[in-house]
């Protein structure tokens, strides 16, 4: 453990984003939430992760965190969006805090971001005077620390640190897969931390869950260096290693990815020098594969006039680009669109690529996809 603002912090955080779900899809499976907080806690950690736009995240949280532990056990961060997809007003993004103060019960968040910044939405944080906000909210007590979560190039994060020095913790999306992406550019973005010495929360360490079920010739690789080993702890690891990363977000969903990723994050062993050499070669493999780059945030599917469920069709697409599987990939499109809009369905709104952090060309992966799955 290495110590960020005054205390010792555990590596893995527990993002509260992708939740296990009953039967129905949709309803948050509390009860197996609670069975994982517990196993989190008893294992030392402490780090939760929630969103105001996160459905029923904060809800659960209060559920199996809030009312079962005592506050000092546990740290909770949520987030502001002002996004124009989430609020139209500077009141309407400030009253956010109010009602995730209420939702969750926590009397005050530890951390508080403001969400998923980028070059599009920017202006909103500034003409809203949330950077004000936020240190006010501080003042009053209600947040502990506050930063952001980002999603655009190094060059905007720079000069955001620079306008905003105040900003004491950034919540960058850093992958081994991503690492030298050109759109996502973990490692510009970790390196603009560095140099503006700001502690990183790392999000979607496992891509959403992609990393955990790579490509077979990775695969094969991890599994050669290590068979006990999964690949989500190769992905883990891998974020978890960096210098002045505080902690690591995993999105997890049930009680063997938790088991999972306790038995090598509660007591954390950065990677070796070889296994930084498999991580290497791994990112080789990857690269020569062509694929979308969808994370499943759902940011682009709460305003489709079309009701297209995009990832899950982004999923489909993937299944057949990076493993070749065309049956498993018609299996999950026809999943997808059982009860929502086909790709072909698509108007080109747009509104779905306005929202997408990823910058995901998703009209025209969507006509490709009613090209291979819906023939
Ligand atoms: S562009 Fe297509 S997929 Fe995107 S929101 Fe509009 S209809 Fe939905
Ligand atoms: S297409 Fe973009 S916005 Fe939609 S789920 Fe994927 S990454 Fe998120």
């Amino acid at each position: 453990m290495k110590e960020f603002f005054g205390v010792q912090m555990p590596r893995l955080g527990f993002g509260l984003m992708r939740l296990p779900r009953l039967a129905d899809g949709k309803t948050i499976d509390i009860e197996q939430t609670k069975r994982m907080t517990d196993m989190f806690i008893e294992a030392g950690l402490k780090y939760f992760d929630t969103a105001y736009v996160y459905e029923g995240s904060e809800e659960a949280a209060r559920k199996a965190l809030v009312e079962r532990y005592p506050r000092e056990d546990y740290y909770l961060t949520s987030k502001l969006n002002a996004g124009n997809w989430c609020v139209g007003s500077a009141e309407e993004a400030k009253r956010e805090l109010e009602i995730s103060l209420e939702r969750t019960g926590a009397g005050y968040f530890d951390f508080y971001l403001l969400h998923a910044l980028e070059k599009e939405n920017l202006d909103n944080y500034e003409n809203y005077g949330l950077w004000d906000f936020v240190r006010e909210a501080k003042e009053k007590g209600l947040i502990r620390h506050f930063g952001f979560s980002f999603h655009d190039s190094p060059e905007t994060l720079d000069a955001i640190l620079t306008k905003h020095p105040e900003a004491e913790v950034v919540q960058l999306q850093i992958n081994w897969a991503d690492w030298n992406d050109p759109v996502v550019a973990s490692r510009a973005n970790y390196e603009v931390c560095v140099k503006h010495n700001k502690p990183v929360i790392v999000m979607e360490p496992i891509k959403g869950g992609t990393l955990a079920n790579p490509p077979q010739g990775i695969a094969d690789l991890f599994a050669k260096e290590n068979p006990s080993a999964s690949a989500a702890s190769w992905a883990v690891r891998f974020a978890a290693s960096l210098e002045q990363v505080m902690v690591v977000l995993s999105g997890m969903s049930n009680i063997p990815q938790m088991a999972d990723n306790l038995s090598y994050m509660s007591e954390f062993t950065p990677l070796s020098g070889k296994e930084q050499a498999v991580i290497a070669k791994a990112q080789e493999i990857l690269a020569s594969i062509e694929q979308i780059p969808c994370t499943s945030c759902h940011y682009c599917t709460g305003g489709c006039p079309m009701n297209i469920k995009i990832p899950d069709i982004f999923g489909a697409m993937n299944r057949l680009l990076i493993y070749n599987n065309e049956a498993d990939a018609r299996r999950r499109y026809g999943n997808a669109t059982a009860d929502a809009g086909k790709a072909s369905d698509c108007i080109h709104c747009l509104q779905c690529e306005d929202a997408c952090p990823q910058h995901i060309q998703i009209t025209q992966w969507l006509e490709k996809a009613a090209e291979r799955l819906e023939a």
